[in-house]
């Protein structure tokens, strides 16, 4: 099975962990990223212990520690008073209970690192300026075809390309996402800007009823990443995302506690974009022949339980343990889809459910037993190296 030749589409979080971990497995795999250059978005992402046992495995425990910052402890404030309703225990207790850390990272750095780590391994694995058009399959093998007139041969072919997927949409056909109604804002704080009193907890959700401002420290605490989150009829932009206007935040969130006005301010204008959160229905199967799909390709979600990246990464692993276990490609995409539709499904559906809840919260009456986070679910106890493949 070491000879199957995986192509991997986009080369996202979900794409180089999916590489890296069949490089582990010992397969050799080319990746194609439509992008001329490989990058991430400045924000930041948390990765939840579920995740972070993948991360420990693929790039080492001092390597994911040296780019993650591990929140000592975290709070859900009442959004104008910035009154403490719920403590979130950190620190090491995430660690002790699940056996990997809850920690919050600079996408860029998590990414640089994967791509790195693909890298070392082959030094030609990563194709950047590749945007796949479509594919076409025979009796022995998929070719994909790029945008620039280039193609390549593999075994199976897996869609890590987002929520916008080429390869769903060559599987499946056209299914335009959804608008969720709700726009995301998401900036980098220095947080040497801001005084002492705005630097505790390390992670923290302000709740307000539709509209939520979570911020947290990620370079060693040299940045607040933060995300705002609110309500909107429509998505205008023809991009899912921009460059945002300060003062629009400020705006937005005008009755928000000081600590949320003063983080806004010392913003730097270009470090602050503005998103369309989209979402899709459940696909009933993700696999065509030698295609599939993972991440946000097969089961986008908004980010309301902060999985995406996540369940990304665990499918990533997943694939890899499914290809080395079985006998054919046709038993690996079997063994992958069996062990993760059901669940990337299940975050997914659950994603939506918190959106709604988000929306009718009464942040007055706010409590641990109110609040369904993505631990309260479970979705902390699972473990991608050891779950049934
Ligand atoms: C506001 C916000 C906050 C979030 N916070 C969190 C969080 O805290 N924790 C968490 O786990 N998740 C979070 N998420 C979700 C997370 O960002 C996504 O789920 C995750 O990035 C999905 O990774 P992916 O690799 O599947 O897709 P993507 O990151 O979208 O990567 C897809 C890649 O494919 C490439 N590509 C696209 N089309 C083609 C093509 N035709 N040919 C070749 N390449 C192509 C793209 O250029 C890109 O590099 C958040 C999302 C949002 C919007």
């Amino acid at each position: 099975m070491n000879e199957l030749r995986p192509l991997i589409v986009g080369a996202g979080i979900g794409g180089l962990t999916a590489a890296l971990a069949l490089q582990r497995a010992g397969f050799r795999v080319a990746v194609y990223e439509q992008a001329d250059e490989l990058g991430e978005i400045g924000a930041g992402v948390t990765i939840t212990p579920n995740a972070c046992h993948a991360l420990n495995f693929l790039l080492g425990e001092d390597r994911v520690e040296s780019i993650c910052h591990v929140p000592a402890s975290g709070a859900i404030k009442h959004f104008e008073t910035g009154e403490t309703l719920i403590d979130t225990e950190r620190g090491d207790g995430p660690k002790r209970r699940y056996g990997a850390n809850y920690c919050q990272v600079h996408r860029a750095d998590l990414h640089r690192a994967l791509a790195d780590a693909v890298r070392e391994n082959d030094a030609d694995a990563l194709r950047v300026g590749a945007r796949f058009v479509g594919c076409e399959e025979t009796d022995d093998a998929i070719t994909a075809s790029f945008a620039d007139g280039r193609s390549a041969v593999g075994d199976i072919l897996v869609g890590c390309d987002g929520i916008r997927s080429a390869v769903r949409e060559a599987l499946w056909g056209i299914d335009e996402p959804r608008f969720t109604g709700y726009v995301a804002w998401r900036g980098l704080t220095p947080t040497g800007d801001l005084e002492a009193e705005f630097l505790a907890p390390d992670s923290a959700a302000f709740a307000g009823r539709g509209r939520t401002f979570t911020r947290y420290k990620v370079r060693h605490g040299e940045l607040y990443n933060f995300v705002a989150f609110t309500r909107r009829d429509q998505w205008e932009a023809e991009s899912w995302s921009e460059r945002a206007d300060i003062d629009e935040v400020l705006s937005e969130f005008s009755d928000f506690a000081p600590e949320v006005q003063a983080i806004l301010r010392a913003t730097p204008p270009e470090q602050c974009f503005k998103w369309g959160l989209f979402d899709r229905s459940p696909l009933d199967r993700w696999t065509q022949g030698r295609a599939t799909l993972l991440g946000d390709a097969g089961h986008p979600m908004t980010p309301f339980l902060a999985q995406g990246a996540a369940m990304a990464i665990e499918d990533g692993v997943v694939l890899a343990r499914a290809a080395a276990a079985a006998a054919d490609w046709r038993e690996a995409l079997a063994r992958y889809e069996a062990a993760r539709r059901e669940r990337g499904t299940f975050v997914m559906l659950e994603s939506q459910v918190n959106a709604r809840r988000i929306y009718e919260r009464d942040p007055d009456s706010l409590s641990r037993n109110s609040h369904r986070s993505a631990e309260a679910l479970g979705l902390y106890d699972y473990n991608p190296l050891t779950a049934i493949v």
